[in-house]
C-alpha cells in the first residue's frame, strides 16, 4: 500500500479533476492549517481530505481489513492514525472550517461525489 500523502497519488488527482469541472478553486496541501489537508476551498471555508481506507481505518470497508498477521501491530497502528484523524477535524472545526473527507473506495462513484461536493461547495440556491 503506497504512501497516501503527497501530491500526486490517482485519487487526490481525480478529486482535483472533480472540482474542476464544478468549476472550484482550490489550494493543495496546505501546510498551515491542522492535518495538511488535501484540498481547501477558502471561498467556501471548507477543508477536503482524501483518506485511504487501510491507513486510516475507514468503518466497515473491505479494503480496511486488518491483516491476520501481526493484527496487534496493524489495529494499534490504524487506531492511532484515527484518532489523530479526529484531533485534526476537532482543531479544524475549532476553526471555523467545514471538513468533508472522501473515501479511497468512493472515489470510482463519479456521480455520487460530484453530488456531495457539489452539495457542500456549491452555494445554496434557495
Ligand atoms: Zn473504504
Amino acid at each position: 500500500m503506497a504512501n497516501i500523502k503527497g501530491r500526486g497519488t490517482l485519487p487526490e488527482r481525480t478529486v482535483a479533476l472533480y472540482l474542476k469541472q464544478l468549476g472550484i478553486r482550490f489550494r493543495r496541501n496546505v501546510k498551515s492549517l491542522p492535518g495538511q489537508p488535501d484540498f481547501v476551498v477558502s471561498s467556501r471555508k471548507t477543508v477536503i481530505f482524501v483518506q485511504g481506507c487501510f491507513w486510516h481505518g475507514h468503518t466497515n470497508c473491505t479494503r480496511a481489513k486488518i491483516p491476520q498477521t501481526n493484527s496487534l501491530f496493524w489495529s494499534q497502528k490504524i487506531e492511532k492514525n484515527r484518532t489523530r484523524d479526529a484531533r485534526t477535524t476537532r482543531l479544524l472545526r475549532k476553526k471555523k472550517w467545514h471538513v468533508l473527507t472522501i473515501w479511497q473506495c468512493r472515489i470510482r462513484d463519479k456521480k455520487r461525489i460530484l453530488t456531495h461536493l457539489k452539495r457542500f461547495l456549491t452555494p445554496q440556491i434557495r
